[in-house]
């Protein structure tokens, strides 16, 4: 296989133990002669393995006792609509830092009054908002902790006057979360826990259940709680990808462990791009994401983007080039991405520098 330096934003870069894991049960899962998208999803094999990934989420992040792991279907744009449905009965208050906290918002005020209580949309959302007051009688919070596109990041859990909901689809698992302070956290798993296909949900069992409205079946979290994420069938391929993602996490010594290796990766990269006068940093520092790493190139350079993206084709480099909304460059460091991964970009940009100044 050609090797590549994956710095794709998601899906993304996987542990190849795990994909090598998966490739064995594809062939033969357990020991039951069929493969694991051939096996029922209520068998005692699959049953084991469901019970085991949610044991798993709740060993990684410590999660405390009276809170569920659900695994469903949908995408991260599915929650956008299911936490209004089921959280929202007088108002509910979002923080707006990129387009995907937008895109939950804009589902909340489908459903009912949902204010977004500060915006760093004035400057392509290049950070992150402070000194915002909360309405102290909105049901929730929504945060979206990590902005994929932008590159800035909430790296510490909050004290919310409100119930606080999160989206962390890109960085869920790279640092260690206080869940206690949080009702719901959600995102789709094909930023840093597995393949697109499965949607992870974690969700404080005793906050449901407390609006009024009629929630369809599918969409109430109640009926996955009670079914343990299997009302319908499962996703299967994808949670058994994200079980041995899970898997291979823990081996690597957990989240606290993974943890001290991002932020070396991403100090590693925002060094250079520091240093490098030929780039720049896009986001706020005091906003800076340690997964998603958003740069371009100093105006006096405009001219080298493409030159610059020839050069990281040649030497490797895979998913650099930055969401069309932003422009430049873009590196995805999730749990998988290798530190070699992050040194051969800097080496690239460093060989770049002394080719063109
Ligand atoms: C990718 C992403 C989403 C969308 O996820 P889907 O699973 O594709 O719906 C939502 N929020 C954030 C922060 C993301 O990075």
């Amino acid at each position: 296989m050609k090797a590549v330096h994956n710095f794709n934003a998601g899906p993304c870069v996987l542990p190849q133990e795990a994909i090598h894991a998966v490739i064995e049960s594809l062939n033969d899962f357990k020991g039951t002669g069929m493969s694991v998208i051939e096996v029922s999803h209520r068998s005692k094999e699959w049953d084991a393995v469901m019970h085991e990934t949610e044991a798993l989420w709740k060993e990684l992040l410590h999660i405390p006792d009276g809170y569920r792991v659900l695994f469903l279907g949908g995408g991260a744009s599915l929650q956008f609509l299911m936490v209004p449905m089921n959280f929202l009965q007088h108002k509910a208050a979002y923080l707006e830092t990129g387009v995907w906290a937008k895109k939950s918002w804009k589902e909340a005020k489908g459903i009912g009054d949902a204010v977004v209580v500060a915006s760093s949309a004035d400057t392509t959302y290049n950070y992150i908002p402070k000194g915002y007051t909360i309405p102290e009688d909105a049901d929730y919070f929504h945060i979206t902790t990590n902005n994929t596109i932008y590159g800035t990041e909430i790296r510490e859990d909050m004290v919310c006057p409100v119930p606080l909901i999160a989206d962390m689809s890109s960085d869920i698992m790279s640092r260690p979360v206080d869940v206690s302070k949080y009702v719901l956290i959600y995102g789709g798993a094909q930023k840093n826990v597995g393949p697109a296909g499965v949607t992870f949900v974690i969700v404080k069992e005793d906050a449901i259940g407390k609006v009024d409205r009629y929630i369809p079946t599918m969409l109430n979290y109640k009926t996955h709680v009670d079914n343990d994420s299997m009302f319908n069938t499962p996703p299967v391929f994808s949670i058994m990808m994200m079980n041995e993602t899970l898997k291979w996490l823990k081996r690597q010594g957990g989240v606290e462990a993974i943890n001290q290796r991002n932020v070396k990766k991403a100090n590693l990269l925002y060094e250079e791009i520091d240093r490098n006068p030929m780039f720049v940093g896009t986001a706020e520092k005091d906003s800076r994401s340690i997964m998603n790493i958003c740069f371009v190139m100093s105006p006096e350079y405009k001219d080298k983007e493409e030159a610059f993206m020839m050069l990281a084709k040649e030497r490797g480099m895979v998913g650099i080039k930055g969401h069309r909304s932003v422009g430049g460059f873009r590196a995805s460091l999730y749990n998988a991405c290798p530190m070699e991964s992050v040194q051969a970009l800097v080496a690239c940009m460093q060989e770049f520098e002394q080719q063109n100044r």
